[in-house]
């Protein structure tokens, strides 16, 4: 063959499957539930601040996005050097790989889990070792530990784990961390941790303070409603944020996003009244389900899962009948974000129509 060839592995990266855009229809608001988004306008401060930033595009972000790292290490009292933002949190599965893996060394996941997890390891040539999920879609970290071998490098924990719903509980992930070896990094995912409701929740930052191979990864996206502005940061040592730092996009951080993010961190109030407006939506959501026979895993994220095998493609239709974009896997199920009280009503009366 002629021409360039690129390396091999990067033939298998498996490809990401973004939420579809709706599909606008007559006479029908149509729902975008698809890509666990906050269906909320921006946080107060946060247009204003970004509009500001983007009369400034012709020069450069702050490369070392200095009032960020500092509102953020302010906010969760931590050394600004334990902290490492990127272009999304996606970004940062994307650099942990980078930094800590030589080809063919090992990554422990859950699957299903992220759907960026393979892709990001593929294409460092990495390996991945994925362990199922157990039936009610938690994580087995039984198994995940057992997992481990001289080769794993890192392994990740999603909590929330998208797409399934449950949270790891801080004893579950205690009994983890004293079973895995110092040498293997262990991410806690926490794009959706906001979100977390479970009588045993992960308090991430104390978990990182007492190990020296936690690292936690969070996002603008979710909770605070800036996935178009794509931020993303990490929590963990040193050692190990300083690694992630040095493999990082320069200038990956938008000075439109670096300014939204500051924006967004003063608007705490607001903030966590939308998150409690989400979770009291989720549970009138997963309430409503459970009267139309349909008992989803435990939802601690922004979305819900339905277990469909061989029907998902149909649920999908249907749900698009009805107004609601889903996010079908195929095979498998669909997953459903919470959104307006309008749409959440579809979710329900979708259900019905597909009894379990
Ligand atoms: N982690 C998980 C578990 C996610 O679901 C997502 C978004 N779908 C991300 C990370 C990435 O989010 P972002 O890149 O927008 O920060």
């Amino acid at each position: 063959m002629t021409g360039p060839q690129p390396r091999p592995t990067v033939a298998a990266i498996p490809a990401y499957v973004a939420g579809k855009p709706p599909r606008p229809r007559e006479g029908l608001t149509v729902f975008k539930l698809s890509s666990n988004e906050n269906p909320y306008p921006p946080l107060p401060g946060v247009v204003e601040a970004a509009t500001e930033a983007a009369a400034r595009m012709n020069r450069y972000p702050d490369m070392g996005s200095s009032e960020l790292y500092d509102a953020l290490a302010a906010r969760l009292e931590v050394p600004r050097e334990h902290l490492a933002l990127a272009t999304g949190s996606v970004a940062l599965i994307y650099q942990l790989v980078q930094a800590f893996c030589e080809p063919g060394d090992e990554v422990v996941y859950a699957w299903r889990s992220f759907e960026a997890y393979p892709i990001a390891v593929t294409a460092a040539a990495a390996t991945s070792v994925r362990v199922p999920v157990l039936a009610d879609g938690r994580h087995d970290l039984d198994a995940m530990a057992a997992a481990v071998t001289d080769r794993t490098r890192v392994v990740l924990v999603c909590t929330p784990n998208n797409p399934t719903g449950p949270a790891v509980t801080q004893a579950e992930l205690d009994a983890f961390l004293a079973k895995v070896p110092p040498h293997v990094l262990v991410v806690v995912d926490e794009a959706y941790v906001e979100f977390v409701r479970s009588s045993d929740p992960i308090d991430g930052i104390a978990t990182y303070r007492s190990h020296d191979n936690v690292l936690l990864t969070r996002t603008f996206s979710k909770a605070y409603g800036l996935a178009g502005f794509r931020v993303g940061y990490a929590v963990g040592p040193e050692p190990v944020a300083t690694a992630l730092r040095a493999v990082s996009l320069p200038f990956g951080v938008s000075s439109v996003a670096q300014a939204a993010a500051v924006a967004s961190l003063a608007a705490e109030e607001a903030l966590l009244e939308r998150v409690a407006a989400l979770v009291a939506e989720r549970e009138r959501l997963v309430a409503g389900l459970r009267e139309v026979g349909w008992d989803v895993p435990e939802a601690q994220g922004n979305f819900v899962w339905f277990e469909l095998g061989d029907r998902t493609a149909d649920f999908a239709v249907v749900a698009d009948e009805l107004g609601i974009v889903v996010r079908p896997f195929a095979g498998e199920g669909a997953r459903v974000s919470i959104g307006e009280p309008e749409a959440n009503d579809r979710v329900v009366e979708l259900a019905r129509r597909f009894p379990r």
